[in-house]
This record gives C-alpha cells, structure tokens and sequence, in this order.
C-alpha cells in the first residue's frame, strides 16, 4: 500500500485543501517506521524507513546506505498536493491562508 495514507478519509475537498496548505506552510507530521513492503523496499538500500504524515497523507521513504546515510529519498504525494512547475506559492504565501484559520480557531477555544 504506497497510495498515501488514509489522513484525507472523508474530508471535503476544502478540507484536504486547508491540510496541504498547513503542510506547505508549516512541514508535515512525520511517524516512521522500518518497511519492507515491497512497493517500497526495492532491496536497493540496507534499510527503508516509511514516514507517514498524519496531516496531508504524504508518504517519504528513504532508503539508508550501509552507514545510515540517505542513499534514496522520494515522496509520494496525494491528488491535489502538488502544483504545476514554476507555480507552487511561496511559504509565506502558504502562512497567509492558513492563518486567517488558526486565528478563528485560537477565537473558539
Ligand atoms: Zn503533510
């Protein structure tokens, strides 16, 4: 199973919107864990690490050397993550919409 996690289960397409942008702005949430799924471990590499992010779906794999040095890094991202070339915002740009949102959320408690 290498098609993102299940993170964006049952959100609205705003929903996931407002995830990717929090990402984009602020870096994912990251869980890791050894893998030898298949998919991913292409037996390349000693070791492969899964990381998980529990807010946008993104999965990372690196794939470590036999010193633990990162041999191999990719990113496998959800529908709707990524932008055309040359037309990705900028961080703060990216802060810009979420903030609006965490103020809201810092009013409501
Ligand atoms: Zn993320």
């Amino acid at each position: 199973m290498t098609d993102t996690n299940d993170a964006l289960a049952n959100l609205t397409r705003i929903q996931r919107r407002e995830r990717f942008d929090t990402c984009r702005a602020f870096g994912h949430s990251w869980s890791v864990q050894l893998t030898n799924d298949p998919e991913i471990n292409n037996l390349v590499w000693k070791n492969y690490l899964r990381f998980d992010c529990s807010v946008c779906g993104a999965i990372r794999v690196d794939g470590l050397d036999a010193y633990n040095e990162v041999g191999q890094r990719r990113y496998i991202t959800p529908d709707g993550y990524s932008y055309a070339k040359g037309e990705t915002p900028t961080r703060a740009q990216f802060r810009g919409r979420v903030l609006p949102r965490l103020r809201r959320e810092a009013r409501n408690g």
